[in-house]
């Protein structure tokens, strides 16, 4: 049985750990990004109910100890998936960031490693939205990015507006840098992280000028990149 689709909603203060694209992406997934948010929509989800195309995805989470196996023998809840539990927590984000600065990668942080798997550290205040790049939805709406679809960070209409006022409106656009952002003000990292995600934070609070929720991977996937630096010059 295929969850219904229904069923894919993404609710302010539930933001999906490993249920999008770009993570999807980085650990090598092939599946399809609405596949995974069925599932991950729904808590306690029967194993034979979980869509086929995510399997590869609930296999490499308990290989990994993201979601808990409750399948054995004794388990609490016999045959069924608990995939709330894949929400992630600090030390699972932690060994995201070993993994994958292991395998040399970006892991999705560009504005930190903007050169990909080459060793570099950038400066950056904030995010790029609106600036690196702009986001035009099937009815024309421009947003200054793909995951702040909604409506307060609408900039007006390709399809209707001139480029002159999209220009203007994109100029005029501004995220909270990392110095306005509760809880990144002290960090030390603050200049290399630029804050993450500005989506993350507001699909998580309600709120564009909060910690991204992905802070500890942030913090981690910095750190580790430092040591390489280090390790390259010594
Ligand atoms: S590492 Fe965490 S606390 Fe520091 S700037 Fe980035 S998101 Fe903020
Ligand atoms: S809000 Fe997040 S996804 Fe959008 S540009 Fe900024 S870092 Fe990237």
């Amino acid at each position: 049985m295929r969850l219904a689709k229904s069923s894919v909603r993404v609710e302010l203060g539930k933001v999906p750990a490993i249920g999008n694209v770009e993570t999807g992406t980085i650990i090598g997934l092939t599946i399809s990004g609405a596949a995974l948010c069925d599932a991950m929509a729904e808590h306690d989800v029967p194993e034979v109910d979980v869509p086929a195309d995510c399997f590869e995805l609930v296999a490499y989470m308990k290989r990994h100890g993201f979601i808990e196996d409750e399948t054995g023998e004794g388990a609490a809840f016999p045959n069924r998936v608990r995939l709330h539990s894949a929400y992630l927590h600090d030390d699972d984000l932690i060994h995201l960031a070993e993994v994958m600065q292991a395998a040399g990668t970006t892991a999705g942080i560009d504005n930190v490693f903007p050169d990909g798997a080459r060793a570099t550290l950038r400066a950056c205040a904030c995010c790029g939205a609106g600036r690196v790049g702009v986001s035009i939805a099937a009815d024309g709406a421009a947003y200054a990015c793909h995951m702040l679809h909604y409506s307060q960070f609408c900039l007006g209409n390709a399809f209707e507006d001139s480029a002159d006022v999209l220009r203007d409106a994109l100029f005029r656009f501004a995220l909270p840098t990392v110095d306005d952002i509760y809880g990144c003000k002290d960090c030390g990292k603050r200049y290399l992280c630029g804050g993450g995600c500005r989506a993350r934070a507001y699909l998580e609070y309600g709120r564009a000028d909060c910690r991204d929720p992905y802070c500890a991977y942030n913090r981690e996937a910095i750190h580790q990149r430092i040591k390489t630096l280090i390790t390259m010059t010594n």
